[in-house]
């Protein structure tokens, strides 16, 4: 175990990650989790000697890639190797390097391995109509694909919207009769919201389901509470500006102060559960509304259909 958690700090190091600026990510993902500090030794622990590295199927769908992207590409410090060091990703179809028969033999191979021990990650959205007609992989449609795999998980999280409730392809008319894969296969999925999703979101069901052994709290639409359980605009640091008096004073009205809200040019906050003012994106630089954009609603359910036309007030 002792030379296990050296050698993934030696690694860490290796990627200019220092020991410090690692605790400071177990501290932030603890506090995200919703956790008490107590609880960042074993957090760190979660990556540092992982007792297991469950099996993971990752599924592509109809989707943009831009939740492995937003997973892939965070810069520090290196979530992307962190999940790693948690996870066997066994089949991924953006990052393995198999292709073709030999990707689907992959499949089948982990299927049969590891049936009803993996985590079946699933981004992206299923077409329902015509059998499923819309979407295709390797011959199958992306239905039957998504009937053969995800039942044999031990638990299905649905990555971004499109998975979880089926973004912008089950927009109006949805002529695919595209669906989130809940909804498709009607079953209970763990649906991690968002367009993209901010990688934390998933990063703390993972550790969260390796430190308790079990899935997180999750809320009516499958979303884990830790994260979606406040709406945007609960957590908005541009409500202080019309809430408090000294803001007030300060734009002498509390109608001036309002005018720094974003709600008149659309902001969906006030509709929106997820945690962006506290989790924030780009290593925790900032996030949409604090850089000046109103809060689009994209880890709603519907939210092309629903949330549109953007930038006009609700
Ligand atoms: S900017 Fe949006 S989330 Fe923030 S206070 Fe205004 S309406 Fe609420
Ligand atoms: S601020 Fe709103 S639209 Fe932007 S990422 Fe967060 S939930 Fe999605």
């Amino acid at each position: 175990m002792e030379k296990e958690t050296v050698n993934f700090y030696e690694k860490l190091e290796m990627k200019g990650v220092s020991r410090r600026g690692f605790m400071k990510y177990c501290t932030f993902l603890t506090a995200a989790m919703g956790l008490s500090a107590a609880y960042v030794p074993k957090v760190a622990e979660v990556f540092a000697a992982p007792a297991q590295r469950p099996p993971v199927i990752w599924l592509h769908f109809a989707e943009c890639t831009g939740c492995s992207e937003a997973l892939l590409r965070s810069a520090y410090p290196y979530p992307d190797d962190l999940v790693f060091e948690i996870l066997s990703v066994e089949y991924h179809e953006t990052i393995m390097a198999a292709a073709g028969t030999q990707a689907e033999e992959n499949l089948q191979e982990a299927l049969k391995k590891y049936n009803g021990k993996f985590i079946c990650v699933v981004e992206g959205a299923v077409a329902t109509a015509f059998d499923g007609a819309y979407g295709r992989i390797g011959g199958r449609t992306f239905l039957e694909i998504a009937k053969d795999v995800c039942p044999k998980a031990a638990a299905v999280v649905c990555i971004g919207t499109c998975s979880s409730f089926g973004g912008v392809q089950a927009a109006k008319p949805n002529p695919g009769g595209y669906k989130g894969v809940g909804d498709a296969l009607g079953m209970k999925t763990v649906n991690i919201p968002g367009c993209p999703p901010n990688p934390v979101n998933f990063v703390g069901t993972v550790v969260n389901y390796l430190l308790f052994g079990k899935l997180p709290t999750l809320d009516n639409l499958g979303r884990p509470l830790f994260a979606y359980g406040k709406t945007i605009h609960d957590q908005c640091p541009r409500r202080s500006h019309f809430e408090n008096e000294e803001f007030v004073t300060q734009f002498g009205s509390e109608e001036a102060a309002m005018g720094y809200c974003l709600y008149k040019v659309g902001c969906r906050g006030p509709e929106t559960y997820n945690n962006c003012p506290i989790a924030k994106f780009n290593d925790g630089t900032s996030w949409p509304v604090e850089a000046g954009h109103p809060c689009l609603g994209c880890s709603e359910p519907d939210f092309w259909d629903k949330m549109t036309p953007f930038y006009q007030e609700l």
